[in-house]
């Protein structure tokens, strides 16, 4: 009786933490228009073309954004976090 107790306990927990990795997952990057120069490099370097300009900031189509974070690395400005 005990056992299954515990056994529900930890099915709870590891369930915890299997939502909480799925929802940080999926915070994905984004533009900080103010820090922006506009320079493309981050439109250049996205691997499934989800970064446009628009209005000479760059935008993520979070539709296309597969959260591989190379746009991060690529911004010379740190613009994107
Ligand atoms: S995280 Fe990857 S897929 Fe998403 S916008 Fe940046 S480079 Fe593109
Ligand atoms: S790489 Fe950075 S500075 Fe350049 S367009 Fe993208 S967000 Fe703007």
């Amino acid at each position: 009786m005990k056992k299954n107790k515990l056994k529900q306990i930890l099915i709870l927990i590891l369930m915890l933490i299997v939502i909480t990795l799925a929802a940080v997952n999926k915070i994905l990057p984004k533009v900080d228009a103010a820090e922006c120069s506009a320079c493309g490099d981050c439109v250049n370097y996205c691997p499934v073309k989800a970064i446009e300009m628009v209005g000479n900031k760059a935008v993520i189509d979070a539709e296309k954004c597969i959260n591989c974070k190379i746009c991060i690395s690529a911004c010379p400005q740190n613009a994107i976090k």
